[in-house]
Order: C-alpha cells, then structure tokens, then sequence
C-alpha cells in the first residue's frame, strides 16, 4: 500500500469511513472534545478548528460545532490548510480563511499517519501570526507518537501501523505488488466484491 505521502505500509485506514456517517461523525466530534477536556483543554480558548485537507475539511466544522455548542458565550470556527509545493517542498496554506492575529487554533486531521500535513498546517497557523494550542485532535491515530512538537495527541483510535520509505520497504523487496489506495483497481473491489 502506497500512502499518500510516498511512503509503504501493510495498512491502510480510511477515514471517510467514518466521515460519510453524519452520526458517527457527529459522535465523535463530541467524544473528542470530551476527551480533550479530561486532558486538560479549555474548549472556552479555542477560537478555531484548523486541520490539512482532505480530511479535515469536514471534521474541523464538526469539532468546531461542538465546542461552540458548550456555551452561548462561545463561537468556535473551523477552517483547512491546503497543500502547495515550492519546488520539491511541500508546505501548506491556509484556505478560504483569514484568521486573526493572536487567533488561538487547535489542530486536527482524520487519520494521522506521520504528522508531517499537521505539523505543516501549524507552520501555515503560525505564519499567519495564529496561536497554535497544545493539542492534535485526530480521529485515528496510527502513527505511534503520543505528540507533535509538543502537541498532545488526542485520539479515538489507536492503531499504530508500520510505514516505510519506498526504497527501504520489506514487502516490496517480498515481491509485492504496490497500490494506491485510491486507485480505480482497489476502489473496484471494494465496490464490487462478489
Ligand atoms: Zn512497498
């Protein structure tokens, strides 16, 4: 399996799985918060819900929802990073969002793999003169780390996967065939197994 940012691995979660659930989404939007909360949070600081795209399109609105319904007093919003390349380097900037100064923002994303799109959606916060809070709001955690550059990670799902750099990978070297899991030929099967 080729993730999305190059790298193979023997697994693969979709966080859509979760995402296409207006309940389940809902459910765990709510659980995260809750959880954040236990962990130290006060959802009355954050001013906004940022995480990279896709997967975090949807689910910064769903997180954001569930802060500002906590209090009358409160009015969390919600926004996205996209990716962009300078040269080779891939960075992230902010979408549809102008955010304030001193704006204090809690990151999140679906699926958390590397934390390399989350830690560049912080750059693109901190760049724009954001506060970036102490927390990572993920629904699933297969990374393995517990924090992002001091970001506790707040997770629904634990599920630690192994990754590896293309040249590097045992399962390639076995002699197995590599694919993307957004590619016609899995999406296929998915749909149509008999
Ligand atoms: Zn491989």
């Amino acid at each position: 399996m080729e993730l999305s940012g190059g790298l193979h691995s023997n697994g693969f979660i979709q966080g859509q799985a979760i995402i296409q659930s207006a309940k389940t989404i809902d459910r765990a939007a709510e659980d995260l918060v809750c959880k954040a909360e236990s962990m130290g949070l006060m959802v009355g600081d954050v001013d906004r819900v940022i995480g990279p795209a896709m997967g975090a399109i949807n689910i910064s609105g769903d997180i954001a929802r569930h802060i500002s319904f906590r209090s009358e007093l409160f009015d969390c919003l919600s926004g996205y990073t996209e990716k962009a390349y300078d040269g080779a380097r891939k960075y992230m900037v902010l979408r549809q969002v102008c955010i304030r100064r001193a704006e204090r923002i809690v990151l999140c994303d679906d699926v958390l793999s590397t934390g390399l799109n989350v830690r560049l959606a912080a750059e693109a916060i901190l760049r724009a003169y954001g506060i970036v809070l102490p927390f990572v709001f993920v629904l699933a955690n297969r990374s393995g780390l517990q924090e992002i550059d001091g970001r506790r990670i707040v997770s629904l799902i634990d599920y630690p996967m192994k990754t590896w750099e293309a040249g590097k990978c045992p399962l390639c070297a076995a002699g197995s065939k590599v694919f993307s899991p957004d590619s016609a030929e899995i999406l296929a099967k998915l749909n149509w197994e008999d």
